[in-house]
């Protein structure tokens, strides 16, 4: 008879865990919480945690199994990762066995026990220094290998190559057995060449160093307010080089798209230290290797994107949020975890201070800031030399436009190119136009799985569902009426390029979306090419508004922004405001003035007004003003029941159970808002309805969740159906 269960979340979608008995020939010294177990669940085998060891279980005898294998002969994570993995699934109501198996990178989640390879690195040897191009004359591979060994100055491990389209391993070997080109081990020692600025920073900067750098024992959430360009990054590299000279770790988060290899390389640049990156771009093999290295201590930076906050850190020291407003830190399916909310709640277990970074401060962070819960810390001024830009209106009202392009806007941008500046154009849309139209008979482009219509993409020759990806070629008549007398309605990011291309046909024009960045390395060309100088203009979404920063961008024009202003969701006028306020920042970051133009049919919108006139500090003000006027976040707590299912009734037949489910619980203190139909009603194919559930406190909301999920669990009408739970939902959608 064993005396001890093992208790172990299994990555199934129950909220629960299981008890299992150790193997037969183990005893209690080989357990540890936190090891991973084989164990036979149903009639496959699945890789859990061990999170509990007790001496009772409420499971019959014959009920039990041994685990099948333990994995792992010490533990995998500390008392501390297991305490905020539990804490997550419990506020977010998200099965254990899937949130431990969220957090942990996909290669350990599924079984196997990678440890830390130390990478082959490639440089020229003196040989090979001394190589004359002629010698390498008839062989242009290993010409090509060379001069990227010989540029790159510094040993470059096999990923590097990894760009090239050719085989390279070939003459690599060859090269190597030459003695042109030497290996050696990756060293993990700490990088010593660092570059450091030609510049001081300035007194708020410093302000913000010396607060932060008093708070390093303990947990404080410091909200770091600073306007775009106001060198918010340079304090954060202070920061991180105190932290890491004490022997600690530091975590870096950002946004998927602001974590490009350039922003990578300027940490890198700056920092004595050892940095591993983690992000969507990197194998699974990659990522296991950072998790790994940061884990046991052999990095002490880790940057990383929205899942890296589940890393465990070996000598925490650190947190660093940039970009804290950005929705993107919010996972928006399966466990809909806040990055942002975990990561202070890690802080907070680890007793370090964490730095929320922003030019735009999301409303909740504003609010806490408010309420003290938050050290607000504020750089209110550009860095050396650069002023605000000048943000103006052009009234489109009656306006002739050229294709949505404003005689006003062409003027601008005419001038800045002839000035041999940079232009940005900013559209809210990718593709080349959101809706084609029959002339004769009115049809449009209709997805027939979703409530939305094609968007045409002209260069790919397609029309694309952009909610579930549907594709269709372009019909040259209409479906309806057979004439051939389409015509694009409205505009997206491709529109606006062709439109520049033939107004500006002598200069470079990139667009940058989701369809032209989705080649590898498209970015950074993008990127490159800007920073290469000279009249050029840039075209795209909301990727632009992001950290970039582009010093000869002196005038940006922002398209279309009407349709933003009149949207049903309670917080469109923050991301409004918040992508205006960020696409602008993009203008006139060093000496040169920067100019913002926002094209408009509603000049006296008083968003806009205030923003303008005011910044986003008074519009924010205001919009929590409205907030507590309207009792919605950040004043109240909200939790979204999405539903749905491809038959429409057995939605409906779900929801009539929940709403008597709900009847026999206490609902004091919790308002419930519908079941109504979700804004987007018919979805890929699936009826979407939803629930929305209130309450002024978290309390009352978690009790309430508490009772209300296992009843739904338990529903005949559930198998009918996907649901799930969004706690604080950062969209109603
Ligand atoms: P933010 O992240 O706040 O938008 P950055 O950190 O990117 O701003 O800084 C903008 C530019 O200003 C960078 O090129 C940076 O090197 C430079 N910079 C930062 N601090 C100073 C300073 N004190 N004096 C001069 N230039 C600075
Ligand atoms: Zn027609
Ligand atoms: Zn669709």
């Amino acid at each position: 008879m064993p005396k001890f269960y093992l208790n172990i979340a299994v990555d199934t979608p129950l909220y629960r865990t299981f008890d299992y008995l150790p193997t037969q020939q183990s005893n209690r010294a080989d357990y540890q919480l936190g090891q991973r177990a084989l164990v036979s669940f149903g009639k496959t085998q699945k890789v859990g945690v061990i999170i509990g060891i007790s001496s009772s279980t409420t499971l019959k005898q014959k009920q039990l199994k041994p685990i099948t294998q333990l994995l792992d002969s010490s533990t995998l994570l500390s008392a501390l990762d297991i305490k905020l993995f539990e804490w997550a699934a419990d506020y977010y109501h998200h099965p254990i066995g899937e949130v431990f198996s969220q957090a942990l990178p996909k290669q350990i989640r599924t079984g196997h026990s990678p440890s830390i390879k130390l990478r082959q690195l490639y440089c020229l040897s003196n040989s090979g220094l001394a190589l004359e191009e002629k010698q390498l004359k008839r062989s242009p591979r290993q010409s090509s290998l060379w001069h990227l060994l010989n540029d790159a100055g510094m040993p470059l491990d096999l990923d590097s190559f990894s760009s090239l389209d050719w085989d390279w391993r070939a003459p690599l070997k060859s090269m190597i057995e030459k003695g042109w080109v030497s290996m050696s081990q990756e060293d993990i020692a700490c990088n010593t060449t660092t570059k450091e600025p030609d510049f001081k920073p300035n007194s708020a900067q410093q302000a913000a160093i010396n607060c932060v750098s008093k708070a390093l024992q303990d947990f404080q959430v410091f909200l770091l307010d600073g306007v775009t360009g106001s060198g918010k990054t340079e304090v954060y590299l202070q920061l991180i080089q105190r932290v890491i000279d004490s022997g600690k770790q530091v975590l870096i988060l950002l946004p998927e798209i602001t974590l490009t290899p350039q922003l990578a390389e300027r940490f890198k640049q700056r920092l004595a230290a050892q940095m591993v990156t983690s992000h969507s771009a990197l194998n699974d093999t990659q990522r296991t290797q950072a998790w790994l290295r940061f884990k046991k201590g052999f990095a002490n930076i880790l940057l990383g994107t929205r899942s890296a906050v589940f890393t465990p850190m070996l000598e925490p020291g650190m947190i660093i949020l940039d970009e804290e407003h950005d929705t993107s830190f919010k996972q928006q399916e399966g466990f809909r975890y806040s990055a942002r909310d975990i990561a202070i709640m890690r802080a907070r277990d680890y007793n370090i201070p964490i730095v929320l970074g922003t030019a735009t401060p999301s409303l909740e962070s504003l609010y806490n800031a408010q309420q003290s819960r938050f050290t607000h810390l504020r750089l209110p001024e550009r860095t050396a030399g650069a002023s605000h830009p000048d943000i103006r209106l052009i009234d489109c009202r009656n306006q002739v436009l050229n294709n949505h392009l404003s005689k006003s806007l062409i003027k601008a941008i005419t001038k800045t190119l002839e000035r041999n500046e940079q232009v940005i154009l900013f559209v809210n849309r990718r593709g080349f136009a959101p809706v084609l139209m029959c002339h004769s008979c009115g049809w449009v482009g209709q997805c027939r799985r979703c409530d939305a219509r094609l968007v045409i993409h002209k260069q790919a020759n397609l029309l694309r569902c952009h909610h579930c990806g549907l594709e269709h070629a372009i019909p040259n008549t209409c479906p309806s009426c057979q004439q051939a007398e389409l015509f694009p309605l409205g505009l997206g990011t491709e529109r606006i390029e062709e439109t520049l291309s033939s107004l500006f046909p002598s200069i470079p024009i990139s667009r940058i979306d989701r369809d032209s960045t989705r080649k590898k390395d498209a970015m950074q060309s993008v990127i490159d090419k800007v920073h290469q100088g000279g009249a050029q203009i840039l075209v795209g979404t909301q990727m632009l508004a992001k950290g970039h920063h582009f010093p000869n961008v002196t005038l940006v024009g922002i398209v279309d922004i009407d349709a933003g202003l009149f949207s049903c969701d309670f917080r469109a006028s923050e991301r409004m405001s918040q992508l205006i306020t960020q696409v602008a920042g993009r203008a006139g970051r060093e000496e040169k003035l920067g100019r913002v133009l926002i094209q408009t049919h509603h000049p006296e919108h008083p968003l806009l007004n205030t923003l303008i006139e005011h910044g986003y500090a008074r519009f924010a003000k205001d919009a929590l003003l409205e907030r507590q006027q309207a009792q919605l976040p950040p004043y109240n707590c909200q939790a979204l029941l999405r539903v749905n299912a491809i038959n429409e009734q057995a939605v409906l037949s779900f929801l009539n159970d929940c709403t008597q489910a709900i009847a026999n619980i206490n609902t004091q203190s919790i308002n419930i808002l519908g079941p109504v139909p979700a804004p987007m009603l018919k979805r890929a194919g699936r009826f979407r309805y939803q629930l929305l559930i209130e309450s002024t406190q978290r309390k009352p909301r978690h009790q309430f969740l508490k009772q209300l999920l296992p009843e739904l669990e338990k529903l005949k009408s559930s198998r009918q159906v996907r649901w799930s739970i969004d706690i604080d939902p950062v969209d109603l959608f």
